[in-house]
This record gives C-alpha cells, structure tokens and sequence, in this order.
C-alpha cells in the first residue's frame, strides 16, 4: 500500500513540479506513485507506508557499499562536525585527487565540480578552448546532463518522456551540436567528413541512459583515431560507468584512452559531486592557470569529499570486489532471462561490472534507436509487479540497475522466483 506516499504526492506537487526534483522520479513512465523513502539500510529501502523494497537503484549509481555504509557515515559525520562548507581550500579535496590521479596513466589533475552535468560542461568548454573550436559530437542516446549543448537527443528522462530536445534551449547552441549514431563508425566518419571545426566527441564508453548498451571496442577506437587524425578532443562522460564498471570503469575494459574524462555519481559515494580530469598540458588552460573560465561556491565540498574519499579507498582495498558485484549482477539478469525463457518472454540481458541491464525484445540493442523497439508495455508490467513485490528496479527501460556489495543471494532468488508469475501472465 502506498496511502502515505499518494498524499505526500500530493502535496509535493503543490509546491514542487511534478512533485519531485528530478523528472524521471515521478514514475510518469510506468504509471503510479514514486514510493517516498523515509530511510534505507544496506541492501534496502523504506518508504513512509512501511514497505522494504530490495534497491536495485541505489540513488542511480552512487552507492556502491548499498545504503548507510558504516565507514562511509564516520567519515561524513566527522567532516560534518568540522564544518559543512568554507569556500577555501581543504587538504581532503588533494587527498581524493591523489587517489584519483595515481590510477591513471593519461591523468596528471582532476577538477571537482558538484554534479556530473556540471563535470561535462565543464569538460567541453575545456575541449572547446583548447582547440578553439565550437563543434562537438554526440551520440543519439547518449545522456551528458542537462546543460544546453548537450540537451539534444539525449537518453535516461529525456528518452523516457520522448522529448527530443527541450524548449529554453535556443538553437543557435544546438547546432554546434553534431548527432551521429552509438556504435556507428559509418556515420561518426561521416561527421568528420562534412563538418570542419570539430572540438571534441563526448561518448558514454558504455551507455547507460538508454538502458545499458556499452559500445563495441572497435567503435571508441574508431572515436580515437577521427580525433587524432583531426585535432579533436575525446571525452569519456564516465558519470555513470566510472567506478561502476569496474575499478577503472570502462577505461579498465576497453583499449581506448580519452583525453579528458568526466565522473559522478560513484565519485561522491551518495554526496553531490562530480569531477573531470585529464593531462597536465591541458588542465593548465583552467582558470587560475589559464584562460578557460571554470568556478564552483561548493566545488570540493569537505563533507562531500570525505564521503568520496573513503569510498574510493574501500573500492581499491577490496581486490576482488568487482568480480563478486558482477557475478552477482550476471546471476540476478540470467535468473530473470531463464524464468522469461521458461514462457517464451523475449528478454534480452546484459552486465558490465555492477552495473545491469535487459531489454523486452528479440536482439540484443546496440543503439537508441533499436532501443526504441522494445516493448514498453511488458517493460511497465514487470516494473509494477516487481515494485508491489518489494523490489525497487529503475521506473524506465532507458535506465541501467546497480548491485551493491551488501545484496545478498537471497534478496536475488527471491526477486528471480518474484519473476515467475510475471512472465507466466505475459508470456506468448
Ligand atoms: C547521471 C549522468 C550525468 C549527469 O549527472 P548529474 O549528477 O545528474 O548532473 C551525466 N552523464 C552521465 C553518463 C550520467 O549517467
């Protein structure tokens, strides 16, 4: 039962547009209430009518130790109790810039921000003065935040609201912003072909925001190469995948470099906080360095970063952590598969570290608009059966799930057997 939930709907969107924050909150998509959460508690969440749900959102990624990890906690307390913000600088903010710049190779500084929107604007301003150039690339599906270059087809609310682009973003911005197709080398060669000027291609190495469709290998290499045969920038947008898809995130899984990458989400443990980094040479054209313009009041925040900070260092301690998040995000998605098998439901799944993802439709979808294929009307009726049955996946078909370090196999079997009768009432 939701009563509770319904009658703070209610009065949030008296006062609040839609009643959330957030658009994809709103479960607009899928019908219904948004549960309201009163708390959460390792692998769970509650909301205000009592009900537990098995959390396979975890805030859309940050939280890889699951809610209300004890470590994670003292730190923020402790930072807490030193003070909330100074707007100067603390030793915390080059403690997780070590952290950071000593995994990667390509990376000598890091620039915290307080959002992953933030993170890739940022990013293609800097792409966009060192190069002096105004053009960038993006990938139909592909979602960087909402900043206005990059409002243009983008995947996760967007895709779920069939909004193709937004009013408020004029279109003397949009068209610096040059569409190609996820994993299309044709056409990507194509828009290097009929476009001069072009400052960078921004690219989720694996996509999350239209559902989980990660890039082919031979795709970010072809990125690679039009970029340094043109004197163009590569960004990975690893918002979503950095830390998620393991240690490195998706530069730990592909051959590809970047010049410059973006995070969020994992980077701030559940605390607002984004990041963008890349080679000393061209962080350097930063302001105060600089000239490239880049500020932030809570930029660094010493709560948010202590947060960041002690979960990257449990993320590194834990050697085989990725490979136990993974076997158990591969054993949740084929459990669903072999019960969607058993009624001739067409699933189709897929895993990149803790991050998971299935698509009702016959082949596996390697870009938005095969995505768009799916069927919507099965994805609905599996989400609210889950969701009545206590497990919280994400409300749309164009988002990715995530497994934490403390879900255990039961929690597992039980959302597979919870499948059981879902399948059996959709089957053909
Ligand atoms: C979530 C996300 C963003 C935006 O981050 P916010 O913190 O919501 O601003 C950007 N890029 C990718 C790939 C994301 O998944």
């Amino acid at each position: 039962m939701l009563n509770k939930s319904k009658e703070a709907f209610g009065q949030a969107k008296k006062v609040i547009p839609g009643g959330v924050d957030s658009p994809v909150r709103s479960f607009a998509g899928v019908g219904g209430t948004p549960p309201f959460i009163s708390h959460g508690a390792g692998a769970y969440m509650f909301d205000i009518d009592g009900n537990r749900y098995v959390d396979f959102v975890q805030s859309w990624g940050p939280l890889v130790f699951g809610h209300c990890d004890e470590d994670i906690q003292d730190e923020v307390i402790k930072a807490v109790k030193r003070g909330l913000s100074f707007g100067a600088p603390t030793t915390i903010e080059t403690q997780l810039a070590k952290e950071i710049v000593d995994m990667f190779e390509f990376i000598d500084k890091v620039r915290f921000v307080s959002s992953g929107t933030e993170a890739v604007m940022s990013a293609i301003r800097l792409a966009r003065g060192v190069t002096n150039r105004d053009n960038i690339v993006k990938f139909d599906g592909c979602y960087h935040g909402h900043s206005d270059s990059l409002l243009v087809s983008a995947g996760s609310g967007m895709a779920t609201f069939g909004t193709p682009s937004s009013p408020g973003v004029p279109t003397d911005l949009v068209k610096h912003t040059i569409l190609s197709e996820y994993n299309n080398i044709a056409k990507l060669e194509e828009c290097f072909a009929n476009n001069a000027d072009i400052a960078c291609i921004v690219v989720e190495p694996i996509a999350g925001n239209m559902g989980l469709v990660p890039a082919s290998s031979e795709f970010l290499r072809a990125c690679r190469e039009l970029c340094d045969r043109h004197g163009a920038m590569l960004i990975f947008d690893e918002v979503m995948s950095g830390f998620r898809a393991s240690l490195y995130g998706a530069c730990g899984l592909y051959d590809t470099t970047p010049d410059i990458i973006t995070w969020g989400k994992v980077i701030g443990a559940g605390m607002p906080v984004g990041a963008f980094a890349s080679s000393e040479k061209i962080m350097n054209q930063l302001s105060p360095d600089g000239p490239i313009y880049q500020a932030g009041t809570l930029s660094g925040n010493p709560v948010a970063m202590s947060a960041g900070l002690k979960s990257l260092q449990k993320l590194k301690a834990d050697k085989t952590i990725y490979d136990r998040l993974n076997q158990k995000a591969k054993k949740l998605v084929q459990g669903l598969k072999n019960m969607a098998d058993k009624y001739d439901v067409p699933l189709q799944v897929a895993t990149r570290g803790s991050m998971f993802g299935f698509f009702f439709c016959d082949v596996v979808p390697t870009n938005m608009a095969q995505v768009g294929k799916c069927d919507f009307d099965r994805f609905n009726i599996f989400f609210n059966h889950m969701l009545t049955h206590g497990y919280y996946f994400a409300c749309s078909q164009y988002e990715t799930g995530f497994i934490n370090t403390v879900i255990s196999d039961d929690d597992i079997d039980g959302c597979i057997a919870t499948s059981k009768e879902v399948f059996a009432l959709m089957g053909r």
